[in-house]
C-alpha cells in the first residue's frame, strides 16, 4: 500500500509551475535579419508570430498566443530565472519534499545558460539555512551527485564517466547503484564538481555541444539526515553518506535537445536509436507530470530511465518546475511552437 504523505497542494507553493524564458537574437541571427517573431506582452503572457504563405505564395503572419505561470523576456538575467523558479522551494526541501527544475527546448535556445547557475544559487542558500540554529543541531547534510542519462544509459559524470545502474527497493526509493556523491560545505566546491562534471559530459566524435545535446544531465542536491559521528571518520566522498536519511531532494535537469527526439529516421543507426530513445524520454516526463497534476496515484514512470530514475521525485511531496526555452529567430519557428505546446500540455 502507497502511503499517503501530506499533499503538496496544502503548501502555498504551485506542484507544477511552467515557466518559459525567452532569449536574445544571436549575433549570427542578427547578421541574417532574421525576425525576432516571440513578444513577451507580461509576466504570464507571449505570442508567435509564425511568418507562412498563401498557395498563391502571399506572405501572412498566423499568431499563436500562451499563457503560463511566467514568462520571461530576453531582458530578465539568470538573477531573476532563480528567483522565479528554484528559489521558492529551497525551504520545501528540508521538509521532505523532493523538488526538480527542468530545462527544455530545442539545442541552442538557452537550456544550460539558463540551468548552470541554479544547482550553484541554491547550494548557496541550503548551505546559509543549513547554519541556521533550527537546522545547525539536527546534524543535517549536504550531498551533490551529477550523472548522465545517454542513449537509455547511466554515466557518472563525476567518477569518469563509470556506468551506473538502476535499483529499486521496493518501498518506492530509487538507488542508482554506484553513484558517487559529495559532500558539500560552500558554493566554491560546487562550482568545482559542475566543471569537473561539465568536462565529462558525452562529447562523441563531433564535438562537445553536438553530442551533449542528445543526453539529459541531472545534477542533485540532497539533504541528509546523520547519525551522530565522530569527526575524525567522516570522509568526504563515496558511499559513506549512505547512512543519512534522505529529507530531501533537488534535482537539476538540463534535458536532451528536443529536436532530437525527431532523429528517428536519420541516416545514421546510432543517431535513430538515441532519437528514439530522447523521444521515448520526453514523452514519458510530459506524461508522469501531468499525472503528478492530476495527483494520479498511478505515475507511468516505468515509460523511460529518465522518469525511472526520477520516480521517488513523482511519488509524495514533490515539486516540479520546467523551465521551456524558446529561440526567438523565424528560423526556429517550429521548434518553438513544440517547446510552447509541450509546456501547455504540462501545466
Ligand atoms: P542549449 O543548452 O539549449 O543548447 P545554450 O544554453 O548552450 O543552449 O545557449 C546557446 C547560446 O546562446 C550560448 O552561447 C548562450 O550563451 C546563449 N544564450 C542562451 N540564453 C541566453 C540568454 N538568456 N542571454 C544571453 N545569451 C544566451
Ligand atoms: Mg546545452
Amino acid at each position: 500500500a502507497i502511503e499517503k504523505e501530506p499533499s503538496a497542494k496544502e503548501s502555498n507553493i504551485a506542484k507544477i509551475k511552467v515557466v518559459v524564458r525567452k532569449r536574445p537574437l544571436n549575433k549570427k541571427e542578427i547578421s541574417r535579419k532574421e525576425d525576432d517573431i516571440v513578444t513577451v506582452h507580461d509576466s504570464s503572457y507571449l505570442s508567435v508570430h509564425e511568418p507562412k504563405l498563401k498557395v498563391d505564395l502571399t506572405a501572412y503572419v498566423e499568431k499563436h498566443e500562451f499563457c503560463f505561470d511566467a514568462v520571461l523576456d530576453e531582458n530578465v538575467n539568470n538573477d531573476e530565472v532563480y528567483r522565479v523558479t528554484v528559489e521558492p522551494i529551497i525551504p520545501t526541501i528540508f521538509q521532505r519534499t523532493k523538488a526538480t527544475c527542468f530545462a527544455y527546448g530545442q539545442t541552442g535556445s538557452g537550456k544550460t545558460f539558463t540551468m548552470q547557475p541554479l544547482p550553484l544559487r541554491a547550494s548557496e542558500d541550503i548551505v546559509r539555512l543549513l547554519h541556521q540554529p533550527v537546522y545547525s543541531n539536527q546534524r543535517f547534510r549536504l550531498w551533490l551527485s551529477y550523472f548522465e542519462i545517454y542513449g537509455g544509459k547511466l554515466f557518472d559524470l563525476l567518477s569518469d564517466r563509470r556506468k551506473l545502474c538502476m535499483r529499486e527497493d521496493g518501498r518506492q526509493q530509487v538507488c542508482i547503484v554506484g553513484l558517487q556523491e559529495f559532500e558539500v560545505s560552500d558554493v566554491q566546491i560546487v562550482r568545482e564538481y559542475i566543471e569537473k562534471g561539465n568536462s565529462a559530459r558525452s562529447t562523441g566524435s563531433t564535438g562537445a555541444n553536438e553530442e551533449s545535446s542528445r543526453s539529459h544531465a541531472i545534477l542533485q542536491l540532497v539533504i541528509k539526515k546523520h547519525k551522530e559521528v565522530n569527526n575524525s571518520k567522516r570522509h568526504n566522498e563515496g558511499n559513506e553518506s549512505k547512512g543519512g536519511k534522505v529529507i530531501g531532494k533537488l534535482s537539476f535537469i538540463d534535458l536532451a535537445g528536443s529536436e532530437r527526439g525527431a532523429d528517428t529516421t536519420d541516416n545514421d543507426r546510432q543517431t535513430r536509436i538515441e532519437g528514439a530513445e530522447i523521444n521515448k524520454s520526453l514523452l514519458a516526463l510530459k506524461e508522469c507530470i501531468r499525472a503528478l497534476d492530476n495527483d494520479q496515484i498511478h505515475i507511468p514512470f516505468r515509460g523511460s530511465k529518465l522518469t525511472e530514475v526520477l520516480r521517488d521525485s513523482f511519488v509524495g511531496n514533490s515539486r516540479t518546475i520546467m523551465i521551456s526555452c524558446i529561440s526567438p529567430n523565424a528560423g526556429s519557428c517550429e521548434h518553438t511552437l513544440n517547446t510552447l505546446r509541450y509546456a501547455d500540455r504540462v501545466k
